[in-house]
């Protein structure tokens, strides 16, 4: 069998789904992929949007010595310098400050740093740097008063939905992956030599499809799918919810703002966020499930709030909040889950012909990818695993989307940018089933207003019906 010829499916359209969709692509796979909702729209939308090694863990390297927290931050910190390249207009390398309050802390966070800095060559973005204290009040004017200066390091920031969406449609045009959003997986039966998914699509009969190999990337819902597969497998994830604040009515942020360590030993970061808002994050409280498109609770909301009062003497009006699950794989079942580690896992079933990828992180997406073809083709092919083709951009050709904005440039409303034109694209291609994944997946306004989303969902409601492509 040439390997043109063979058939993955996977199963989640979020940044793990979609790195595995390019790894498998660009080796010549023919590729199925299933999500249960829109692409993107599950934990892969509620990250803090940061594309970074994450000094945060290089912190975890130093006080645990643990190998896999320094695997994890110099293969993020490659992986940062690809994924910025890989899409300019939606990743972008951001400043970041880590304000210093004395001598000790200036000693402290910059040796750290400079091993950051360190660790990301031959990747580094541009060198940390000591930030006086005139410069850092220029900068930070409504930083509360006591700081000595601060450290700035670079890390990236991207919008994480729309990386998704355009990976997606980059990989169908390209490759001709097929993605099939609003298709949930309900069962999965293993046949000898092949593997069969049922699908209920959303609104459509259900059916069956069948490859030679199924990748379990259902992100924090990863040990649902895999009791499917197997049913009497022990769960191998936590989950933790993390929560964020979008601020408005603030100066225009163009550097990143790091609160080093709470009380409970985390960091928060303060970023510049869409029009000129400021995006605040996050928590990590263990949570029993993951729910969609969950609420931030109001105990989270304060404590966010809490600590940017701590920090800053203006404090903004909140315009969104927003929530995810982190999936982590959880070594055992004690300790807190801000400090199980971030690593991704891949579990081989080799008589199942299923590999389950656990964990991870949006920065790595495309190692995680790579790590599944290998095992792969180490554990179930038994070849080398074949280089491929380069793939350096992921900007899909939008010149189709372009003409209908062009035929279509009526606005869903006159005081709002967006068309009707885009509307009919997503819809055309059938990567549009309701309203809000216009509103959410492809505009994010709820991560920026959750009024100025709402109000844009109801008017596109009422014109849903006739804007539909044949
Ligand atoms: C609060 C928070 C902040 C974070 N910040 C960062 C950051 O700044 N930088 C970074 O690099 N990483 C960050 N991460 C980590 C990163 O966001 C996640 O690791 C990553 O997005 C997980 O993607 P995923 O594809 O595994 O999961 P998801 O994005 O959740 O995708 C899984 C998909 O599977 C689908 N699915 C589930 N069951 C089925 C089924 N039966 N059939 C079909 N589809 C199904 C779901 O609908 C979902 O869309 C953060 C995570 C959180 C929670």
């Amino acid at each position: 069998m040439g390997s043109s010829q063979r058939k993955l499916l996977i199963v989640g359209g979020g940044s793990s789904g979609l790195g595995t969709a390019l790894a498998a692509a660009r080796r010549g796979w023919k590729v199925v992929l299933f999500e249960a909702r829109d692409i993107g729209g599950g934990t892969s939308t509620t990250s803090t949007k940061l594309i970074h090694g994450g000094v945060r863990y290089l912190e975890s390297a130093i006080t645990t010595f643990r190998w896999s927290d320094w695997k994890l931050v110099r293969e993020a910190l490659r992986e940062r310098k690809w994924m910025l390249e890989s899409h300019p207009i939606l990743c972008r390398p951001l400043p970041i400050i880590v304000p210093v309050e004395s001598l000790g802390q200036k000693l402290y966070y910059g040796i750290g740093l400079k091993l950051y800095d360190f660790l990301s060559y031959p990747y580094r973005l541009a060198p940390t740097e000591w930030i006086p204290k005139e410069q850092f009040y220029e900068k930070f004017p409504t930083a509360k008063q006591g700081f000595i200066g601060g450290w700035l390091y670079w890390d990236g920031s991207f919008e994480d939905r729309l990386y998704a969406v355009h990976l997606a449609l980059y990989l169908r045009q390209k490759f001709g992956v097929e993605i099939r959003p609003y298709h949930e997986v309900k069962e999965v039966e293993v046949t000898r030599g092949e593997v069969r998914v049922h699908v209920q699509p959303q609104g459509g009969g259900p059916y069956v499809e069948a490859g030679d190999f199924l990748v379990n990337a259902t992100g924090p819902w990863a040990d649902i799918l895999r009791r499917k597969v197997r049913p009497h497998a022990k769960p191998r994830l936590r989950v933790s919810r993390g929560s964020h604040l979008v601020l408005r009515g603030l100066f225009p942020l163009s550097t990143g703002f790091l609160i080093p360590r709470t009380a409970d030993g985390r960091v928060i970061f303060v970023l510049p966020w869409k029009e000129n808002t400021w995006l605040l994050g996050t928590t990590d409280e263990e949570a029993s499930q993951p729910e969609w498109n969950p609420a931030v609770p109001p105990a989270e909301e304060a404590y966010l709030l809490d600590y940017f009062r701590r920090y800053f003497t203006q404090e903004g009006e909140v315009s969104a909040r927003f929530a995810g699950y982190r999936p982590l794989v959880a070594a055992d079942a004690h300790g807190t889950t801000a400090r199980l580690a971030r690593n991704h896992v891949v579990e081989v079933w080799r008589e199942e012909r299923t590999i389950n990828l656990l964990g991870g992180k949006w920065t790595t997406f495309r190692a995680m990818g790579e790590d599944v073809l290998r095992a792969l083709y180490r554990y179930m092919l038994s070849e080398p695993m074949p280089e491929g083709e380069k793939v350096e951009k992921i900007v899909p050709d939008f010149s189709e989307k372009e003409a209908l904005e062009a035929q279509y440039p009526q606005r869903i409303l006159s005081d709002e940018p967006f068309t009707e034109g885009e509307v009919r694209f997503w819809r055309r291609i059938r990567w549009a089933h309701q309203p809000v994944d216009i509103v959410e997946g492809r505009w994010q306004l709820h991560l920026i207003d959750e009024k100025r989303a709402a109000r844009l969902k109801s008017a596109l409601e009422m014109q849903w019906d006739q804007l539909k492509e044949p």
